[in-house]
């Protein structure tokens, strides 16, 4: 008889936002006449830029047409949006990386959950604690994560690195050495994010102790101070030790169109065996990756136009996040992020847990925003409010948290 893999019964719980969505809905059947904010999920609203619909469209007349049809998509994605991204983000910024040492994938979610998979289960990784959930997740699912202790909240197996507001949300190299080590900068949930020289640290460690650095920089595109770096091949050695994952989700609105990339550097060995060669065998190439029409519409996203319309959009996420951030300290709160990120984090009054403020802010507000204790244990006490809502509908939220 077949037998499931029994780590998937090891996650707990529901999934975070699919707890929100049931409060929200009960809620809202119980107060048809209250009108919901929502500034809980990290989705983006503005549509996609008439540059990059454009490039959508002729794509789609060329799959109509026999001389200009397109099958199955090389293993490593069309080459004109690997250059385009070799060029722009990262040779433009010095970093040595060329343009198949990329690959490309229908988003950085999956990416991040499948590329433990080319890792042994033996191996030991360590997360920013709070942090994007999918880290954790996929390594519980791996068995890479010993048994869980509800009361802590925390797996046995993982070492985690607290980022709260005693450290400034910047994470201590682990006193215990880890295989896997997970950053996620700018960070979600919190905002915050590292200076190159404190990113450097990390690169310098891992090389030390022989760990690998899974990086996401799926925010990257809304850092706006100059002392932090763009991509983690900025810092001297990290071709030897790091794994970069990008999205377009965040930067160009591909949430629900599907865009993202690795880059795995050719001179990242494991013993001698080369981690680029591994990640070339990964699940879904060919079949799962980007299809030929949404890779077009990335190369538009270097093109002159779509850089002007996409840097608008960052701009008014981030004016977004502004007007929440000042708002939020005029009303008193303890207000983090929001600098170079479209995450304004913020420590909940009274001692309220997570929880008791998510449900405070609906009742009373009617706005929703996501607890903090969702994305680790060092979140209780903490709670997420995005940007990416639009201006009217964060004025309006603003006030009413004011008013409270
Ligand atoms: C949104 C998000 C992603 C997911 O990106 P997709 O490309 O849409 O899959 C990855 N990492 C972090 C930290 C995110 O917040």
């Amino acid at each position: 008889m077949y037998q499931i893999n029994d780590n998937y019964l090891k996650l707990p719980g529901s999934y975070l936002f699919s707890t929100i969505g049931k409060k929200v809905a009960a809620y809202s059947a119980a107060n048809p006449d209250k009108n919901i904010i929502r500034l809980g999920i990290g989705d983006v609203t503005q549509p996609i830029a008439p540059s990059i619909i454009a490039a959508m469209h002729k794509a789609v007349d060329e799959m109509g047409n026999a001389e200009t049809f397109h099958g199955y998509a090389p293993d490593l994605g069309y080459e004109f949006l690997r250059d385009a991204i070799a060029k722009n983000d990262y040779q433009a910024r010095g970093c040595n990386i060329s343009a198949d040492e990329i690959f490309v994938s229908d988003g950085a979610k999956s990416d991040s959950g499948n590329i433990q998979e080319i890792f042994s289960t033996d191996n030991r990784i360590a997360v920013c604690d709070p942090v994007y959930p999918v880290y954790v997740d996929s390594n519980v699912m791996a068995g890479r994560t010993g048994t869980y202790d509800p009361k802590t909240e925390t797996w046995s197996n993982v070492i985690y690195m607290p980022c709260t507001a005693e450290n400034h949300f910047v994470p201590e190299l682990p006193k215990e050495t880890p295989d896997m080590i997970y950053l996620c900068l700018p960070n979600n949930p919190t905002g915050t994010t590292l200076t190159k020289g404190q990113l450097q640290e990390w690169v310098d460690y891992a090389n030390k102790v022989g760990a690998v650095i899974i990086y996401d920089a799926a925010y990257e595109a809304y850092i706006s101070e100059d002392n932090v770096a763009h991509s983690i091949y900025e810092c001297k050695g990290a071709t030897t030790c790091a794994i970069e994952l990008r999205s377009f989700s965040k930067n160009a609105g591909f949430t629900g169109v599907r865009l993202g990339f690795t880059v795995v550097p050719k001179e990242l060995k494991c013993n001698d065996v080369s981690l680029h060669a591994l990640w070339a065998r990964r699940h879904g190439t060919k079949f799962n990756g980007a299809p030929y029409i949404v890779q077009r519409a990335g190369e538009a996203v270097y093109s002159e136009a779509g850089k002007r319309e996409l840097k608008a959009q960052v701009a008014y996420y981030m004016n977004n996040a502004k007007t929440i951030k000042n708002g939020l300290k005029d009303a008193g709160y303890e207000v983090y992020g929001g600098t170079n990120a479209p995450y304004i984090w913020l420590k909940t009054p009274n001692n309220m847990t997570s929880w008791e403020f998510f449900d405070y802010l609906l009742e009373n507000a009617n706005v929703v925003g996501t607890p903090g204790s969702g994305f680790g244990p060092s979140g209780e006490g903490y709670f997420r409010l995005t940007a990416f809502g639009n201006y009217e509908n964060t004025v309006k939220a603003l006030e009413r948290i004011k008013a409270l």
